[in-house]
């Protein structure tokens, strides 16, 4: 298979783009090889410039829960459109996309609309330090937040895949406000709380992760992190950025039986379009201006064709509730077919095909996984015309447009591959 078109478009790219790319994860550097440019996609499927078909499990990184150009989120899109595209006032779509958020994340009683996931971990934990007046922030390696300056300590995502242990740019003074605990380890939680007692404004954590690859909590981890913060009057946050509305329609907390007291919400509830979301507990929100003293704003937050494709994706998944079964279903199909000598983690519709043989249960044990066998894999599949992530540190996503007849080309592309 080749790609002249995508290799002239990079060349181009490179000369005025840092990578190439507007954003470090879309680069092939850790699987060899250039991206390919995508010139459109439908359903399950992505077309690159070159007009190649592929199967795609990178649903955007996750946003694309319905898939390529839903019906329902096109029809929303127009309708949007035919309004205007901007007012810098409230709508009322915004409040409908707000009440959809609480009425379907247990925990989260008030939210906040802003434009990315990155905005709405940033804004949590400035309300978590406003909230509590203590600054410490605890974090888990191989877990990525966005690219927030205090939470890129110790971070996955392209910070792992990278390399980039502890990126530059970032002020000592800033880090040293997050400690970075391994992942899925209670004592090591217990420990920092036994010495920053009254320090720890709020814990952060994926729960499940996904940005190390799917790492999923183990049995009663997310209940100590509920137990031990709630000891020390410390904030649990989950950034649900990845796992709201994926892992279940009410999220990991859902899924878990978990009450957080702040949630950050991101990819799905954008529909494909740019939206996020910091919420939780009454009387915390209330601290956020201008009901009180903690300042966040957005030019474009609540942007009405962001909220019409959210609230479009919301009200559908409601609707079609039997669309996680038919995901679940699909997910594990794949999951069962991994090559041997792979470690597969999974929950829900997204899944990591750990190149390792050992289980994987943190930043630790993932970074175990052989990434050149992670590199050939890929490459196999891609020229099978299967789309996945560009590096082993990631989840691979289902959507509700692959078909029965996709996850039989995927399996069987994948007994050639592996
Ligand atoms: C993707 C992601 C973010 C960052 O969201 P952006 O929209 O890329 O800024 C934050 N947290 C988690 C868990 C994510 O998966």
């Amino acid at each position: 298979m080749t790609h002249p078109k995508s290799e002239e478009l990079f060349r181009r790219a490179v000369e005025i783009i840092p990578g190439g790319v507007n954003s470090p994860v879309r680069a092939f550097r850790s699987v060899g090889g250039n991206p390919l440019f995508i010139a459109r996609g439908q359903g399950s499927h992505i077309f690159d410039v070159d007009g190649h078909e592929y199967i795609d499990y990178v649903c955007s990184w996750g946003p694309l829960l319905l898939g390529h150009r839903h019906p329902a989120i096109l029809a929303a899109l127009e309708g949007a459109l035919a309004i205007g595209t901007s007012f810098g006032a409230p709508t009322a779509q915004e409040v409908e996309l707000a009440e959809a958020i609480c009425d379907a994340v247990p925990s989260v009683e008030m939210v906040r609309l802003v434009n990315s996931g990155t905005e709405a971990t940033m804004s949590a934990i400035r309300v978590a330090r406003g909230f509590t007046g203590r600054d410490l922030i605890v974090k888990f390696e191989g877990c990525y937040h966005g690219h927030v300056d205090s939470l890129l300590v110790k971070a996955g995502s392209g910070v792992a895949t990278l390399g980039i242990a502890d990126t530059q740019g970032v002020p000592k003074s800033f880090c040293d406000t997050t400690i970075a605990l391994p992942f899925n380890s209670v004592d090591a939680v217990e420990q920092s709380f036994g010495a920053h007692a009254g320090a720890i404004a709020a814990v952060i954590v994926e729960p499940v992760a996904g940005n190390m690859g799917c790492v999923p909590p183990l049995p009663g981890y997310l209940e100590a992190l509920r137990e031990i913060t709630l000891r020390h009057g410390a904030l649990l946050i989950f950034d649900e950025v990845m796992t709201g509305f994926r892992v279940a329609f009410g999220g990991a907390q859902q899924r878990f039986g978990i009450r957080p007291d702040l949630t950050t919400l991101g990819k799905v509830i954008g529909g494909g379009l740019p939206v996020g979301a910091y919420g939780g507990r009454r009387d915390i929100m209330s601290k956020v201006a201008p009901a009180g003293p903690i300042y966040q704003a957005g030019t474009l937050s609540g942007n009405p064709l962001a909220v019409a494709a959210g609230l479009a994706m919301l009200r559908y998944l409601k609707a079609h509730s039997e669309v996680y079964g038919v995901l679940e279903r699909h997910a594990a199909a794949l999951c069962a077919a991994a090559p041997p000598g792979v470690t597969v983690n999974r929950v829900g519709s997204m899944f990591t095909f750990f190149f390792t043989d050992g289980p994987v249960n943190d930043y630790e044990s993932a970074k175990r996984s052989d990434t050149a066998k992670f590199g050939r894999f890929f490459r196999a599949m891609l020229d099978r015309g299967v789309y996945l992530a560009p590096s082993q540190f990631e989840a691979a996503f289902v959507s509700a447009a692959h078909t029965d007849e996709d996850i039989r080309k995927t399996i069987a592309a994948a007994g050639e591959a592996g």
